[in-house]
């Protein structure tokens, strides 16, 4: 038997920093869990500077970008191969081209693609809750699943980010979604995205990793690779849960996962195929 929290030896491409304002901790001790913790590489992905909007409580400042980019590329020599350079990035498309030009800055090694607003709506903040009292959950559902088609599309992002976080709060459609979900499946595999199995999910009221296991068979299925990540927003929550993704992934059909490796040369990261760490004895 494992316990709940069990911990699984895979990268977590998904952690943030206290300098998003809604985080705890500095990269160092970011890093420092996940040695601890038997992980074999962490990424620090925090939030980039949302570009529509301005907010402390959602995203570091854009005077803040520089100072984030050197203190993780400092981590990144002190600890060589094992930790990455990633930023988590909003897809809104009004400002996609400001945010291609934003990332270009910089040498990221990879970027995490999410949706965390639906036509200004940002419904997984607490905060905005009372948005899902004022349209249909099954139109909230498919505008949701089409803005991650455009986010695979634009060709912007290294893996799309917990892919049905519109699910975060438990609010489920009435609809079937299988026609929105395959229709995503075939765009991120032909995209030749990755997405990420995020255990957040298990922590917020749905109770249920991202993505959904029909979800994630549909992306078997349609041959797209994954990757791991806690979406810790404290160092205590690297690598959280990472046996029950493991399992999942297992149970899926799934045999190996993507691992990220550094260029040397500021471009993104190399995606090498790994065999998924067995699931302990029972
Ligand atoms: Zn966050
Ligand atoms: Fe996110
Ligand atoms: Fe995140
Ligand atoms: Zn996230």
């Amino acid at each position: 038997m494992r316990a709940p929290s069990g911990i699984a030896p895979l990268p977590d491409y998904h952690t943030h920093t206290q300098l998003c304002g809604h985080a705890q901790g500095a990269p160092r001790e970011y890093v420092e869990s996940a040695r601890a913790k038997g992980l074999p590489a962490i990424g620090i992905a925090d939030h980039l500077p949302l570009l529509h909007t301005r907010d402390p409580q959602l995203s570091m400042d854009r005077r803040q970008l520089e100072g984030y980019v050197e203190e993780v590329s400092r981590l990144k020599e002190t600890h060589p191969g094992y930790v990455l350079l990633g930023i988590e990035a909003d897809y809104v498309p009004q400002t996609l081209a400001q945010m291609r030009d934003l990332l270009a800055e910089y040498p990221f090694d990879y970027v995490l693609g999410s949706v965390h607003f639906i036509d200004g709506w940002g419904f997984d903040d607490p905060r905005n809750i009372g948005g899902f009292d004022s349209r249909s959950v099954d139109e909230i559902y498919r505008r949701y699943f089409e803005l991650m088609g455009e986010a695979a599309d634009s060709g912007a992002f290294t893996i799309l980010g917990h892919v049905d976080l519109v699910k975060k709060f438990g609010h489920r459609p009435a609809e079937p979604m299988e026609g929105p979900l395959s229709l995503l499946a075939a765009t991120i595999a032909r995209a030749g995205l990755l997405v990420e199995i995020n255990t957040a999910g298990l922590r917020r009221p749905v109770g249920e990793i991202y993505p959904a296991p029909s979800v994630l068979a549909a992306l078997r299925k349609a041959g797209v690779r994954v990757t791991f990540g806690s979406d810790a927003h404290a160092p205590a929550e690297v690598g959280m849960d990472f046996a029950a993704a493991r399992d999942l992934a297992l149970d899926l059909g799934f045999v190996d996962y993507a691992a990220l490796v550094p260029s040397r040369n500021g471009s993104r990261a190399q995606v090498e195929t790994r065999p998924l760490p067995a699931g302990d004895a029972e």
